[in-house]
């Protein structure tokens, strides 16, 4: 603690990670405070998983430091281990044991005391909902209950950093949403969480403050509200074509970045298009449909690196 300043939950200060000649990091920094509900978006293929594998000690960075909570991070050590709950993409339940058993196997390899334990696994099972299938087989499950298991898992020890590895990965929206209400919940009682996803609509949604990953560099690193704004909203005004001097005044209004008619629609870029529309509307257009394109994280990535995120 210095100056009363909690450290970083973690910290990563220029990860390199590389498989033979593929960098899958190529110098990595971010920091997440605590209580974030921090989020990192990236296209496959990004690092994104090699990063959860190295803060998970099941890889060792090539080059870089990470630091938990203010202290190096050694995954072997067992105190530092117990600090981190991963749920990773591909699920690490045991589909033989009942979910009970896959939370006691986990809990024990975590060193929970029996009482504690047997308290803390029905907290876990009521938490995500499956209190009524805790002694049925995990393989049994589906998609979705398999994935609250897994989350449940990652949470039994109470660590105070989650991983969340493409979370809901092969779910149906209802385990989705009640995944989302978890994590939020989980957030809003003070756990760290790191979300990874290449569901932008998911992040953007979730995480206020986003990191953007792309082939092993963190492209972008900013509050969501300052991502978005980077950006300008689109307006298309459906109206009568108007006259050129119109259109020059138009482009006078404070906030008009651009207007210009094209394909019989008045195109309207603007950093503050609420604010606009009111003012082009008295200044005369009188459109007959309205279409508003708020930048989204995904014009955000387009814009960053010429590509879309889904390709
Ligand atoms: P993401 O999780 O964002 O999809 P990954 O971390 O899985 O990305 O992969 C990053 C890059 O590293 C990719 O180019 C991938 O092919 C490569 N990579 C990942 N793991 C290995 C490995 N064990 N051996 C070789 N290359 C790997």
């Amino acid at each position: 603690m210095i100056g009363g300043m909690a450290a970083p939950v973690l910290d990563l200060i220029d990860i390199r990670k590389s498989y033979g000649r593929t960098e899958a990091l190529a110098g990595v920094s971010l920091t997440v405070q605590p209580g974030e509900l921090f989020g990192l978006l990236g296209p496959n293929g990004a690092g994104k998983t090699t990063l959860l594998a190295i803060l998970a000690g099941l890889s060792e960075p090539t080059a870089g430091a990470v630091k938990l909570f203010g202290d190096a991070f050694d995954p072997r050590a067992r105190a530092a281990r117990k600090l981190i709950g991963l749920a990773t993409q591909d699920l690490a339940i045991y589909p033989e044991l009942s979910a009970r058993e896959n939370l006691r196997f986990f809990g024990e390899l975590y060193g929970l005391g029996r009482a504690d334990l047997r308290s803390r696994i029905d907290e876990m099972l009521g938490a995500v909902s499956l209190k009524d299938r805790a002694d049925q087989l995990a393989g049994t499950f589906s998609g979705g209950m398999k994935r609250r298991l897994n989350l449940a898992v990652a949470l039994v020890h109470r660590p105070r950093l989650l991983l969340l590895d493409e979370p809901t990965t092969g779910v149906d929206p209802q385990s989705r949403n009640h995944i989302f209400e978890r994590v939020q919940a989980l957030n809003a009682e003070g756990l760290t969480v790191i979300y990874t996803s290449h569901y932008m609509e998911e992040v953007q949604a979730l995480c206020p403050r986003i990191g953007i990953l792309d082939h092993g560099r963190v492209i972008a690193c900013d509050s969501r509200e300052s991502l978005l704004n980077r950006l300008d909203t689109a307006l298309t005004l459906t109206m009568a074509e108007p006259t050129s001097a119109w259109l020059a005044s138009a482009r006078q209004l404070p906030g008009a970045r651009s207007v210009e008619w094209s394909h019989g629609n008045l195109q309207v870029a603007s950093p503050e298009a609420a604010a606009l529309l009111p003012k082009l509307l008295a200044h005369g257009a009188a459109p007959s449909a309205i279409d508003v394109k708020a930048p989204t994280l995904e014009s955000v990535f387009l814009s960053l690196t010429g590509r879309a995120l889904r390709d």
